[in-house]
């Protein structure tokens, strides 16, 4: 879905003069990251550059920290002018939601910034590379081709939207060029415990007490080759916690000892929110989408309409399936 350079991109972003830049709904660091990081990029040459929520949603409060995000606002209620639209870190347009998809729709001209592989171009201009470890790393790039001013801020926003996607550099999609660009990032003002102490040292309770209840009731299938757990609706009232408080908790699944995916289940009403982690070759993208859902290979989404219940079986069913047979990857 590539039809660009980063050059060229760049030198196509320079003709023009202002900019919306939208990203996913149920926002993270490296979507966040990429936004404000553009903007405060465009803004250093002069140009004006809002970013808008694709959803009228509130932000994980651990990445308000970020420089600009006090400006943050839904796409929905945006009234001012638009000539150019950014996607980043989104590749389609429904994971943006139809506001911002209105507005894309509104704008003359359109440009993508991503790194999901998805065969969807959405954009007059897509530049989407599925190697990149975080969109941040191609926004960071994007901002040097314009000549914009690299900065403490710039470079606080990328290297956050860096060390969420790689979880600390320790994911599968660390690589030389993750930890070069984030030295580049640290060089240039980013401060790599200040960053940490607001994502990773900045737990609310509320969110821990969630994560003891999906302990508390994880499942094993295939051997102990995969750990599945879910919080409910009730669970969210029972601790106080919201909807970013369950992120973290597929970590924890994740990080046992034999574990080769990791699942997490969000009730969500209607419907069952679902997280896939990989920590050996196994591709959960393949089997996001079997759901309707996507990713990348290693870290993937869906959502699932019905019961709790049913969304428990079936993917049960799905990862027992894909993980009994056979030796895997790493
Ligand atoms: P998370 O589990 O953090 O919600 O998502 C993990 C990764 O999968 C992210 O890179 C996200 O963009 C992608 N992803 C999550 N949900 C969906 C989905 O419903 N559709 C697609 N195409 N990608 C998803
Ligand atoms: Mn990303
Ligand atoms: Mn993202």
């Amino acid at each position: 879905q590539t039809n660009t350079t980063l050059p060229e991109l760049a030198a196509a972003l320079l003709e023009r003069d202002d900019f919306v830049i939208c990203g996913h709904v149920s926002p993270d660091g490296d979507c966040i990251g990429s936004q404000l990081g553009l903007m405060h990029a465009l803004r250093s040459l002069g140009k004006r550059a809002v970013c808008l929520l694709a959803k009228d949603e509130p932000i994980d409060v651990r990445l308000a920290f970020l420089p600009g995000a006090d400006e943050l606002a839904p796409a929905a209620t945006y009234a001012g002018p638009a000539s150019t639209f950014v996607a980043v870190d989104v590749p389609m347009r429904d994971r943006m939601n139809s506001a911002a998809a209105r507005l894309l729709d509104a704008c003359d001209f359109s440009v993508t910034v991503d790194h999901h592989a998805f065969d969807e171009r959405m954009s007059d201009l897509a530049y989407v590379d599925p190697d990149t470890a975080a969109t941040t790393m191609l926004v960071w790039e994007l901002a040097g081709l314009m000549g914009a001013e690299r900065g403490a801020e710039l470079a606080t926003c990328c290297y956050t939207g860096l060390v969420t996607d790689t979880g600390r550099f320790q994911y599968q999609n660390t690589d030389a060029a993750a930890l070069a660009a984030g030295a580049a990032m640290v060089e240039a003002g980013a401060d790599p415990a200040a960053v940490a102490r607001h994502i990773f040292q900045n737990r609310s309770l509320p969110s821990v007490r969630l994560e003891a209840l999906a302990v508390e009731r994880m499942r094993f299938g295939a051997g102990g080759a995969y750990a599945l757990s879910w919080v409910n609706r009730a669970d969210f009232e029972d601790t106080g916690a919201v909807k970013a408080d369950a992120e973290p908790i597929i970590d924890a699944l994740r990080s046992l000892r034999g574990v080769r995916v990791a699942c997490m289940l969000r009730d969500q009403g209607d419907s069952v929110r679902g997280s896939f982690r990989a920590k050996d070759g196994t591709d959960v993208a393949a089997l996001a989408r079997t759901m309707g859902g996507g990713g990348h290979k290693a870290a993937a989404g869906f959502t699932l309409p019905g019961s709790m219940d049913a969304a428990v079986e079936r993917v049960s069913a799905l990862l027992s399936d894909a993980l009994d047979t056979g030796e895997r990857g790493a």
